[in-house]
């Protein structure tokens, strides 16, 4: 028997997709090569129950290929249920491009990445994410209509960016109201963790509303030039983490709240735009609640982008999009009130609210 002869490290590969804890209930994993080109890439779909799956497409050095197909588990699944809480008809699914945007992203590339999301005939529909710019998308366009995310100037609703900036502004404004019983920022020590497209908006906001802001990046040049435009403060420690600050925003990479961080945070709330901020959902989302920190579900926050690029599905305008993202507000207070009464963190509480959407609607399908 294999199993008598395998280390369990080895077993672990065994079962190298649907073994895998990420997989949660995958529908369909597409793996895409082309040596031509270079391209290697993987489409998670996790769940078409609402609609398309829909989900951007990051491009990122990976340390190996367990990594980039973790990656593409977690995100895709995350989709689903973000798109599902936000009360929009899709479903889940992500992609992830192996290799360094900055070097390695070719015309030629994309086109053929292009190709491989028109072959799935609309079950999947890209957009950018981490490594992507609007102009990509505008090139996939050329090739597939199952791409968003395009420019104004070529019919799209834009860079999704600054409305996901919004959106999480909100989420971060309501858990604010919920822990300090008032979603005033004056005065308030906030630290925002990567300036980029996000961030940096995210920055602007806080800002104008008069909160302290500390901003923390791994590029220099960022963090002087938002510095200098919006007045914030560059952190120059070597762990943020164990920073006294009233609100923590992670806006770089996920799984920043993990068995290494859990312990020094120091803030009472933490809501931020990156994806899967919590290195392992239950353990780390109850020890969050227990410390007494309010934490802000990302997929539930971080939607505004979603709503901007459903908008050219759907044909919605701008203050249609505005009222969308704004409500995440409402939303968020309505998953913190829910976790407290019923006694479960603010992630699984999120959770529910979304996977009780999708069940309905699987319920209504079959009828
Ligand atoms: P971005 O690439 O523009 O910015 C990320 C920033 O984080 C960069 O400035 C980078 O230098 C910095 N960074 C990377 N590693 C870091 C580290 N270890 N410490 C500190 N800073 C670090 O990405 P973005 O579009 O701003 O997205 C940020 C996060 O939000 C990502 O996790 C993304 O998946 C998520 N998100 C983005 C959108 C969107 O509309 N862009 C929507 C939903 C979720």
């Amino acid at each position: 028997m294999i199993s008598d002869v395998l280390n369990p490290q080895e077993l672990k590969k065994v079962d190298p997709v649907f073994g895998q804890l990420s997989f949660d209930n995958h529908e369909q994993v597409v793996f895409c090569n082309d040596k031509d080109t270079g391209l290697k890439a993987i489409i998670g779909i996790h769940n078409t129950t609402l609609g398309p799956a829909l989900g951007g497409t990051r491009m990122w050095n990976y340390n190996n290929e367990w990594e980039a197909l973790n990656d593409v588990l977690r995100l895709s699944r995350g989709m689903t249920f973000k798109s599902a809480i936000t009360g929009l008809n899709l479903g889940g699914g992500k992609a992830v491009i192996i290799g360094d945007a900055k070097t390695q992203k070719t015309p030629e590339l994309m086109t053929r990445f292009a190709e491989f999301v028109h072959s799935l005939g609309g079950k999947y529909i890209t957009a950018e994410d981490v490594g992507m710019e609007t102009a990509d998308m505008d090139l996939v366009r050329e090739t597939t209509p199952y791409v968003t995310g395009i420019s104004e100037a070529k019919g799209g609703a834009g860079n999704p960016s600054p409305i996901t900036a919004y959106g999480v502004f909100m989420g971060l404004k309501a858990a604010t109201k919920y822990q300090f019983g008032t979603d005033q920022l004056e005065g308030k020590k906030v630290f925002v963790q990567g300036i980029g497209h996000v961030g940096e908006t995210l920055v602007k906001h806080l800002t104008e509303e008069g909160a302290q802001v500390t901003i923390v990046d791994i590029n220099q040049d960022r963090l002087l030039e938002v510095a200098k435009t919006y007045g914030a403060t560059i952190y120059t420690g070597d762990n943020m983490y164990q920073e006294a600050m009233d609100i923590y925003a992670p806006c770089a990479l996920g799984a920043t709240i993990n068995d290494a961080t859990i312990n020094q945070i120091q803030a009472k709330v933490i809501a931020g735009a990156a994806n899967n901020q919590l290195a392992e959902e239950q353990k780390h989302g109850r020890i969050l609640r227990e410390k007494g920190i309010v934490y802000a579900p990302d997929f539930l926050i971080n939607a505004g982008g979603i709503i901007n690029v459903y908008a050219e599905l759907e044909g919605y305008g701008k203050d249609e999009i505005i009222r969308k993202t704004e409500n995440i507000y409402n939303t968020t207070l309505d998953i913190l009130n829910k976790a407290e009464n019923e006694d479960i963190t603010t992630h699984q509480a999120a959770l529910k609210m979304a996977q009780d959407r999708i069940e309905t609607r699987k319920k209504e399908n079959k009828k």
